[in-house]
């Protein structure tokens, strides 16, 4: 594994240097809103990446004809909060809770397994993730970690 101390508007950078063909391919814009000098978190690297890659890739299939990406960092409290709002058909409050189930999936090809990996690889770093969403106006993905993980 990988763990480093190190900044989450980084990592995004990175991830999104290798998504941004598949991005612009696909008509996505994406915006980023990261605040600056944010807080370092001490992190298995490889699991947080996993956790973005899974949520651009979700975004990305929910806007097969192309849209808006907003990935947003902020921290207050000693917390991190990092939210991931696409402009995709969103989803439904039946849904909610179910889509973070293993193996739920709406996809032909799906697998239902990004979900549940961003939620065991938050779990792990003392994190949450949790949705909401507008039906027809997009959803945004909401993670949140804590600047100190003392379980380390
Ligand atoms: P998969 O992508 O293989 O279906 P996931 O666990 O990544 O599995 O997602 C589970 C389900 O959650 C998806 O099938 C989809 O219905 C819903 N979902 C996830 N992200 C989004 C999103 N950004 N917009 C709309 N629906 C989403
Ligand atoms: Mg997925």
């Amino acid at each position: 594994c990988a763990f480093k101390k190190c900044s989450v508007n980084d990592l995004l950078t990175g991830v999104l240097s290798f998504s941004s063909a598949m991005l612009r391919k696909q008509n996505i814009t994406v915006h980023l809103a990261f605040q600056e000098s944010i807080p370092l978190i001490w992190v298995d690297t490889e699991k947080l990446k996993q956790v973005f890659v899974n949520l651009i890739v979700n975004a990305a299939e929910a806007m097969p004809d192309g849209g808006m990406m907003e990935i947003t960092t902020t921290c207050k409290d000693k917390f991190l909060s990092i939210q991931f709002k696409d402009s995709g058909e969103g989803i439904s409050p039946e849904l909610k809770t179910l889509i973070f189930d293993p193996f739920y999936t709406t996809k032909a090809t799906g697998t239902g397994l990004g979900l549940p990996i961003c939620y065991q690889n938050l779990n792990m770093h003392g994190g949450t993730i949790k949705v909401d969403s507008i039906r027809g106006q997009g959803a945004i993905f909401t993670i949140i970690l804590p600047v100190e993980q003392n379980h380390f």
